[in-house]
């Protein structure tokens, strides 16, 4: 049993509640969407078939307990719930970022889950899995991407409407380089909003490009 890899790498966590803590990333191939605003669309085609046990052999290099699992979309491929339950049993605190289109039921409760919610401006707003809510826990995390302010009055509308159970974890991230993070932090201020806002530390770093990072 494989999976189509992307890539695998070390470094910072960029986002979530686990941002600026060294982690390691496994990105897979593949992604049924075509946001408008994709940072990682090379993930789509670039892609190595690796066994779960040389994906794993690979993580442990890094000597690093913090694992994400990413994509493209992680969850498009059978095995994903497979390698996450093995890094899990082998005592990894892992993360899964996922496009928010995809069941997670099945996902060991262990996981930490990061999902997306896509905004008008990433032309996918229909995408969004609305049963997954029922499967989060308090732990799991939800991220809105807001390119404008259309987006923003969206996100304000789902999380007021639909998401009060997790307001911890709540993120909203402006895109790179579409909108400033002081114009979202001052809506979000005005609204006082139950969301955190979230920064793409890795771009603010290293330069917004570069890839493994
Ligand atoms: S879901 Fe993620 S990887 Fe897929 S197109 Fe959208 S931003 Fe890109």
């Amino acid at each position: 049993m494989s999976l189509k890899v992307c890539e695998i790498f070390y470094s910072l966590q960029g986002e979530s509640t686990f941002t600026g803590l060294p982690c390691t990333f496994v990105r897979l191939s593949g992604c049924n969407l075509d946001c408008a605003w994709c940072d990682t669309r090379y993930a789509k085609d670039e892609s190595t078939s690796l066994s779960i046990e040389k994906i794993l052999d690979q993580i442990k290099i890094f000597g690093c307990n913090l694992v994400e699992i990413t994509g493209g979309e992680p969850l498009l491929q059978e095995e994903t719930p497979r390698l996450i339950s093995q890094l899990l049993d082998l005592k990894f605190q892992v993360l899964l970022e996922t496009n928010g289109s995809q069941a997670i039921r099945d996902i060991d409760p262990g996981c930490i889950k990061i999902l997306d919610v896509k905004c008008p401006s990433s032309n996918e707003s229909d995408s969004f899995l609305y049963k997954n809510l029922r499967y989060l826990t308090k732990r799991d995390e939800i991220k809105f991407v807001i390119g404008s302010r259309q987006d923003y009055e969206y996100a304000r509308t789902i999380i007021m409407e639909k998401l009060s159970l997790h307001q911890s974890r709540i993120h909203l991230s402006p895109v790179f380089g579409h909108i400033t993070p002081a114009r979202l932090a001052a809506w979000i201020l005005e609204d006082r909003l139950p969301a955190r806002l979230s920064l793409q530390q890795h771009k603010i770093i290293w330069n917004p490009d570069q890839r493994g990072v």
